[in-house]
């Protein structure tokens, strides 16, 4: 069997597109432009390439872009006082700042000084606690770009087993939250999980963030799961150069799942998507409007 091959780039565009079209109507109708502030501390080159795209996105949907940047010895009370002026600020719909941050600033406090409702990344403590509770939340971006993918491929989900192999804060844990909000009966696997091979191989639904090039192979696969491939991992080529592989070796899986996201090309474009998703739900919240469907969990 070969997969079918879950094209995250194209259905990224379209939500793009469909958020322009929202962001166009929104301020049509009600004088309404939603705002997102980004915040970039440092010179780390990944960072300044995801702020950019972030940025880029932001206005071409036609939202508002805020666009802060800090030399590296920034400190940690100047970045706590600017979010307090972007959570004052109304046309500030959005809060990122993005991760990771030198060592002076702790990533916990900026998490905390964010308010819920701008919390565009999904990381306060509210957001993750009312995600837990099955109430709305904001929602991390990278597991909401999944579970778009998923619903997507799958439709109804009720009653699969999924497999989340992974509990950062960021990707395993919420998107075992959204997929028991799918009621799938959810396994969360990690490093002390005790043989990982036989625990995937009763997914249906086999959800991959660990950041280990190619750990999973088409061996821990049931035939005809869903293979997300959330990883991301630059490895080297025998030419010198670098190229990104994903956390499953993609030609062993496809082999045997019924369905995979390919890396690149599957989940790493959602994630901006998402980020505009959830900044377009919280400048509608902020006005009382309800948030457009089918872009939030
Ligand atoms: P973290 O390092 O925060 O978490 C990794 C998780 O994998 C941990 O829970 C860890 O378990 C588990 N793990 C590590 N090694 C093993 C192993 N050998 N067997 C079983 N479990 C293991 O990573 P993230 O969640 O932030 O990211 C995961 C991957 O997803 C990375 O490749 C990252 O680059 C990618 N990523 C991609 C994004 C995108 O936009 N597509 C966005 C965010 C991340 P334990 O808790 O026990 O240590």
């Amino acid at each position: 069997m070969t997969a079918d091959i879950i094209d995250g780039r194209a259905f990224a565009a379209d939500i793009h597109a469909r958020i322009a079209r929202e962001v166009a109507a929104l301020t049509a109708a009600h004088g309404i432009v939603p705002g997102l502030a980004t915040v970039l501390v440092g010179e780390d080159p990944a960072s300044e390439v995801y702020v950019r795209s972030k940025n880029k996105a932001t206005r071409a949907a036609g939202m508002a872009s805020f666009e802060h940047r800090f030399d590296a010895d920034m400190a940690e009370a100047d970045l706590l006082a600017l979010i307090d002026r972007l959570n004052a600020d109304p046309q500030v719909h959005g809060i990122l700042v993005q991760f990771p941050l030198p060592p002076q600033i702790s990533e916990a406090k900026v998490i905390a000084a964010i308010s819920r409702d701008k919390d565009v990344d999904g990381f306060h403590v509210e957001n993750q606690g009312r995600l837990a509770m099955g109430r709305p939340a904001l929602v991390p971006c990278t597991p909401l770009g999944c579970l778009m993918l998923l619903r997507d491929t799958l439709g109804d989900m009720t009653g699969l087993e999924a497999v989340v192999l992974g509990r950062s804060f960021n990707v395993g844990r919420p998107m075992a939250q959204l997929l028991l909000g799918e009621n799938c009966t959810v396994t969360t696997a990690h490093s002390r999980t005790r043989d990982l091979a036989a625990v995937c191989r009763r997914a249906d639904i086999l959800v991959a963030a660990v950041g280990r090039p190619g750990m999973v192979t088409g061996d821990w696969v049931k035939p005809g799961a869903t293979v997300i491939d959330v990883g991301i991992n630059r490895i080297a080529k025998d030419d010198g150069g670098t190229r990104l592989v994903g956390d499953c070796d993609f030609d062993s899986c496809a082999q045997v799942a019924g369905a995979i996201t390919p890396v690149p090309g599957g989940v790493g474009p959602m994630t901006i998507a998402c980020l505009l998703a959830n900044a377009l739900t919280a400048c509608c919240e902020a006005n009382g409007l309800p948030a457009p469907e089918g872009l939030t969990a």
